[in-house]
């Protein structure tokens, strides 16, 4: 079965309690004497195999990394592990999951070996809120009620809001539009791009 590591916990020892998502569920497995692989990492896709136990959790074998080849570029695998530590506390009481999760780091990981990293996360959030049907129409404050018609910024979770209403700096309508309608960064400078990245560190 292939997944990506969501989250490692020491255990008793040098074993890991290790949460996965496969491309329907996530899984809690013991691993033990884990923490002497340095494969076995937060945001690594495996090959594994899940044995059954008699006790509660069950145990993670065989396990092969799936290398990528942005693994070694240490600035782009630190928001990659940021983006997959936000999602693990998105999905955290979650056991059965959407295809769409596992598909969405998949094609992750493919960009990141050859984009900017926070361009491309940015991308695929605005994309996760679409499929979770989060995403606000961007003409309306989600915090007054009333309609936007100069610059707009956005709150935790790109909700949309007046810049006197969170007391933050927006951005230009065309550019947020593009975001959220063609999934696409291109128009934000990279300072913009560190706004929209601190945005989406608040949390999913
Ligand atoms: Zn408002």
């Amino acid at each position: 079965m292939k997944g990506f590591i969501l989250h490692t916990a020491k255990a008793r020892e040098e074993d890991l309690v290790v949460r996965i998502l496969t491309k329907d569920k996530v899984l809690t497995l013991y691993r033990f004497y884990g923490a002497r692989h340095s494969y076995i990492n937060t945001g690594y896709l495996i090959d594994f195999v899940e044995e059954e136990t008699l006790v509660s959790i069950n145990r993670l074998r065989s396990v092969m990394q799936l290398p990528f080849n942005f693994l070694m570029d240490f600035e782009k695998m630190v928001t990659y592990k940021e983006f997959i530590r936000l999602l693990n506390n998105h999905l955290i009481d979650v056991e059965r999951v959407d295809s769409f999760y596992f598909e969405m780091l998949e094609e992750i990981i493919k960009k990141l070996s050859f984009r900017d990293a926070k361009r491309v996360l940015i991308e695929s959030y605005v994309k996760l809120l679409k499929k979770e049907g989060r995403l606000h129409p961007l003409n309306r404050c989600y915090f007054c009620e009333k309609e936007i018609k100069n610059k707009i910024t956005l709150a935790r979770a790109f909700l949309p809001a007046h810049e006197k209403c969170i007391l933050t700096e927006g951005f230009e309508k065309e550019k947020l539009k593009e975001l959220f309608e063609n999934n696409k960064t291109l128009l934000f400078d990279d300072k913009e791009i560190e706004k929209l990245w601190k945005i989406v560190t608040l949390g999913f």
